[in-house]
């Protein structure tokens, strides 16, 4: 620069003034270069870095979680294959080095549709497939996305979601099946029902069923006794049927079936198949227990054509079958809605029956079978309707129950047999019959107690009558409520002996002060030699418990005469009365010395002069 300018004038300036630029725009290069390299150096030293930080938390990532990574090459085969995803498929890891990850899994649809997504590149997230191990199924989802590092074509990441899959199976079970016996449960039966009417053009079938005693058999036994048997049901009923049925548990005793329409045709034979089955006894543990089913028939579109429709009749028929004894089955038949809504007017109008005063108590008498005398007057209700007339009690007692309106009913009939008894000479007595459910209401024992304190009434001169079915149900606390009522000092009696299940048993159970037995016997004792011996048999067992004996139904002399000479002490029926208001009743004054002794016929006389009026009355047409 300095010899530049030294040779003076215009071209030594130029030259210095040249250089001068040049120098400056050299070293401003220099500078610029020696930056670039100093960041790009510091960059590779960061990414460096960084790729260590991620290795080192992918594998913290695959330790601590339950997640693991996998690494394909393009043809979507296993590189580098970390234990984990060894430890997981089950597998030495060596046999999975360059195996297709695909062959690990079970053949489908989601391992097709896994392939496709490698083939074509894609990425994809929460992919769900499934792999067999030891016929353990597993279920795993995968994440992957496309990758271009060496060999690796694709990076992913595989969860194993089995227990989350097999929660979610368990919720959905419990939801759709019964936990105690495996079968479908309502919900399940109910779409099937939908389902299948959809399917064959509204035509199927079905039947509910209702075990019958197996509440008695739960309460008696226990729980665990109850919920074998209905785990042994449940066989039982599978046995029954074919694959083409469809079985569920509604809950509690009750059990539902769908017939398909190509079955329908065979549906009265399953009914019966499975009335017979289920009447066989049950071994559980060391009880054999006897139970029974009554089974509800209804078809579409012959009885319905809505699936709702459909068991409603069921029900109703349900309803029938039981109403007819129980452990038999019955068809849906279109009286029976009918039947159905004349109850619900029954129980509408028996709401306000009481605050009308519209009940009333008749009376029929007890005999005493060697003398003629009355003994006493059972207490029989009747419902004076303002439209309908007399409603005798067959007609509207099991409405009652049903409802629960019983318990105020029973409590109305207590206070008034009670009340009449009080006016009557103090050797008769009065009979007052008491429903199961009034068994269990815990205002029985004070309204018995409040009607004889305010009577003043003698407890001995008041009987209750109860039938097995009180003992059948809750029986041990029922036990307990009648032995709390026999230290009021009343009398207690099984009402309808012979009727029931297993009367004998029933028998023991309590210490009864009277069996009567059931119409069913006296009507043919003078005809039927079977039904003679076991009136016979029963007068026998009665007098060696020291219970007294009354025969009901007694309708004919000849019978009077047989019950007279098998010993039975007391007789009852319209060869002597049929019920009457208490106005009637012609007997209401302490028995006459002459009177007593009497032979039989001075007492048919009056009975056959009775007769007439009752070949009206409607409950001796029904029976
Ligand atoms: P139950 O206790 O067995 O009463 C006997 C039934 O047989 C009465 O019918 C009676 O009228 C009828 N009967 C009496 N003698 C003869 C006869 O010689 N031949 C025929 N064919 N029948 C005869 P009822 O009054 O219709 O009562 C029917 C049932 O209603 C009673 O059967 C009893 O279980 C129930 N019941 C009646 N009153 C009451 C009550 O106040 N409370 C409760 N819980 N149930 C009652
Ligand atoms: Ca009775
Ligand atoms: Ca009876």
């Amino acid at each position: 620069l300095y010899g530049f300018l030294s040779l003076g004038h215009f071209p030594g300036f130029a030259a210095a003034g040249l250089l001068m630029a040049y120098t400056i725009i050299l070293f401003g290069n220099i500078k610029h270069n020696a930056r670039n390299f100093n960041d790009s150096t510091r960059r590779e030293r960061a990414l460096l870095a960084s790729s260590e930080t991620i290795q080192l938390l992918l594998n913290d990532f695959e330790e601590q979680g339950s997640d693991w990574l996998i690494e394909l090459d393009r043809d979507g085969r296993i590189l580098i294959p970390r234990a984990r995803l060894a430890e997981a498929a089950q597998r030495p890891i060596e046999t999975i080095v360059n195996k297709l990850f695909v062959d690990l899994l079970d053949h489908g649809t989601a391992r097709d549709a896994l392939s496709s997504h490698l083939e074509n590149k894609r990425a994809f997230r929460h992919h769900i497939v499934s792999l067999t191990i030891d016929s353990k199924q597993l279920w795993w989802s995968i994440s992957v996305r496309p990758a271009s590092d060496g060999l690796i074509a694709f990076r992913g990441v595989v969860t194993d979601i089995t227990a989350q899959r097999q929660a979610e199976e368990k919720v959905s079970y419990m939801a759709h099946y019964d936990g105690l016996t495996g079968l479908p449960n309502r919900f399940t039966f109910n779409s099937s029902l939908y389902r299948s009417l959809a399917r064959d053009r509204g035509i199927a079938g079905m039947m509910y069923l209702d075990l019958d005693h197996f509440k008695t058999i739960n309460d008696t036994l226990g729980h665990p006794v109850g919920d074998q048997l209905l785990k042994a049901v449940a066989r039982r009923l599978e046995s029954c049927l074919t694959p083409d049925e469809l079985i569920a548990r509604l809950g509690g005793d009750e059990f539902a079936v769908i017939v398909s329409a190509k079955r329908l045709e065979k549906l009265d034979e399953l009914a019966e198949r499975i009335v017979e089955s289920l009447n066989r006894p049950f071994r559980l543990g060391d009880h054999d227990v006897v139970i029974g089913v009554s089974v509800g028939i209804a078809c579409a579109p012959e009885h319905a054509e809505t699936p709702d429709d459909l068991l409603r009749n069921g029900d109703l028929a349900l309803y029938a079958a039981k109403s007819a004894g129980r452990n038999c089955a019955a068809r849906f038949e279109p009286g029976m809605d009918l039947a159905a809504q004349e109850r619900r007017v029954i129980e509408m109008d028996l709401r306000g029956s009481l605050t009308k005063n519209e009940m009333r108590l008749h009376y029929q008498p007890l005999i005493n079978a060697g003398t003629g005398e009355t003994n006493g007057y059972e207490a029989l209700i009747r419902w004076e309707h303002p439209v309908r007339g007399i409603v005798m009690p067959q007609e509207f007692i099991g409405v009652a129950e049903d409802t629960g309106m019983i318990v105020q009913i029973g409590e109305w009939v207590i206070r008034q047999a009670v009340d009449d008894l009080a006016s009557w000479p103090s050797h008769l007595t009065v009979s007052i019959n008491l429903s199961p459910a009034q068994m269990r209401s815990p205002t029985l024992i004070s309204t018995m107690v409040q009607s004889l304190a305010r009577t003043g009434v003698d407890a001995q001169r008041v009987c209750l009558e109860i039938t097995e079915s009180v003992l059948m149900q809750d029986s041990e606390a029922n036990i307990e409520t009648l032995h709390k009522l026999r230290s009021l000092g009343l009398q207690i009696a099984l009402d309808d002996f012979g009727t029931g299940y297993s009367s004998l048993n029933y028998l023991r159970s309590f210490p009864f002060n009277k069996i009567k037995i059931d119409r069913c016997f006296v009507s043919e004792i003078d005809t039927r030699e079977d039904c003679r011996a076991i009136v016979r048999s029963v007068v026998n067992l009665a007098k060696s418990l020291g219970m007294a004996t009354t025969a009901e139904g007694v309708e004919r002399p000849e019978q009077a005469d047989c019950l007279q000479l098998e010993g039975c002490g007391e007789v009852q029926g319209y060869l002597y009365s049929k019920a009457v208001p208490v106005g009637e009743l012609s007997d209401l004054r302490a028995p006459r010395k002459a009177e007593i002794g009497l032979p039989l016929p001075f007492v048919r006389e009056v009975g056959e002069l009775a007769l007439p009026s009752v070949s009206n009355d409607k409950r001796a047409k029904a029976a």
